[in-house]
């Protein structure tokens, strides 16, 4: 399923390839968050003219609302939502853990009442399996248990032998046909338990790895940390996936750790506060200082927001609430960070990802806004 194609000589970077049922992706690969089963203010045809190759959908989500019924009558998710392409459904276990309350955590599950209406459910490793098996999904997740970064060593420990557990209730289940599934290691910042949690997925033979617990509100060394003790103990020939991150700078550092594979929704999440990405870090599009500024958001962008439209207009839309000003800016900003990898993967193919990262870096200015953004529920 995964080809390694290159590995950088200066660094964890890798340049690969995964084949999925219904697609090639070419790694390392940023993939859009379609949480509700549509990435925020984007349609299909825009998200591949900007290069997305494949996007995430949510089991909770999705089960709670439309409902699996809905889904299966109208032929499963890539027909429902009409995009043909891969789709990576993310297992529940993140949203049930951080959205919503917990009853109790039983053998094989969680049952907790929706952040919605409040009604009982359950969630566990065949439930998860089981949506994600009628979602038709190409990639799956396993059902794990995600803890706040601040919980107790003794708590870290017993959601990373859950994770394990459940890990292997997953495996077990049918799947989709064509469809991978990835184990997901937690450990929060314990390089004892990362190792381990990461040793015996691995011994399951999963498709590919996600590393888990990050992006739960951990401060930026916290995470890095979290991935370097992680990443050792996985095979170089599966695919490694960091859920949740991060920023575009972060990306390239995350890239330099080894991982091949992420998703984000920082792009479309700001955008819809007139926040853009650039190259040098992120700009507020509504600030005074955009009101006759007839550039488009960043020189040299090829997305259509930059193409066609200036910052003083879409200043003017988002100011006036104009559907179209949050429309363009989160075009801009998923074309960016998608750009971001394909410049990653054309230095790593050149053999040039050293300096690319180290320029990258050096230009870009992390803004504490932003990050704090990162750790709103996704
Ligand atoms: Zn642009």
């Amino acid at each position: 399923m995964f080809e390694l194609l290159k590995t950088d000589p200066h660094s964890r970077a890798r340049l690969g390839r995964l084949t999925t049922p219904r697609g090639v992706i070419d790694t390392p690969v940023f993939m859009p968050v379609g949480t509700q089963g549509s990435v925020k203010a984007l349609d299909p045809r825009e998200l591949l003219e900007m290069g997305t190759q494949i996007i995430l959908g949510n089991t909770y989500h999705l089960h709670i609302r439309p409902g699996l019924d809905i889904i299966n009558a109208a032929g499963g998710l890539h027909k429902f939502i009409n995009w043909p392409h891969p789709i990576l459904t993310d297992s529940g276990g993140f949203q049930v853990f951080s959205l919503a309350k917990i009853r109790k955590i039983k053998p094989h599950g969680v049952e907790f009442r929706s952040h919605l209406d409040g009604s009982l459910l359950f969630l566990g490793p065949k439930e998860a399996m089981e949506i994600q098996r009628a979602l038709g999904s190409d990639i799956a997740m396993v059902f794990d248990d995600c803890p706040p970064h601040t919980s107790a060593p003794r708590e870290m420990r017993a959601a990373v032998e859950r994770t394990i557990r459940w890990a292997g209730e997953c495996r077990e289940q049918p799947r989709a046909a064509g469809q991978k599934v990835f184990g997901i290691v937690q450990g929060g910042s314990d390089p004892a338990l990362r190792e381990e949690c990461a040793k015996q997925l691995v011994a399951l033979d999963f498709d590919g790895y996600a590393i888990g617990g990050v992006s739960v509100g951990e401060p930026e060394p916290e995470m890095m940390k979290a991935v370097e003790f992680t990443e050792p103990f996985l095979p170089a020939g599966k695919a490694r996936y960091a859920m949740g991150l991060g920023t575009p700078a972060q990306l390239v550092e995350l890239v330099a750790r080894g991982v091949d594979m992420f998703d984000c929704v920082l792009p479309t999440r700001v955008a819809r506060n007139g926040t853009a990405f650039t190259t040098r870090g992120t700009v507020s599009i509504k600030a005074g200082f955009n009101k006759s500024d007839f550039r488009p958001i960043e020189e040299g962008c090829e997305c259509f927001a930059c193409r066609h439209f200036t910052r003083a207009y879409l200043r003017h839309l988002l100011n006036v609430g104009e559907i179209l000003g949050l429309r363009m800016v989160s075009v801009h900003n998923s074309h960016m960070f998608l750009k971001v990898m394909a410049d990653i993967r054309a230095a790593l193919a050149a053999g040039t990802f050293a300096e690319f990262r180290r320029e990258f870096v050096a230009n870009y200015i992390p803004s504490r806004k932003i990050l704090l953004a990162r750790e709103e529920s996704r």
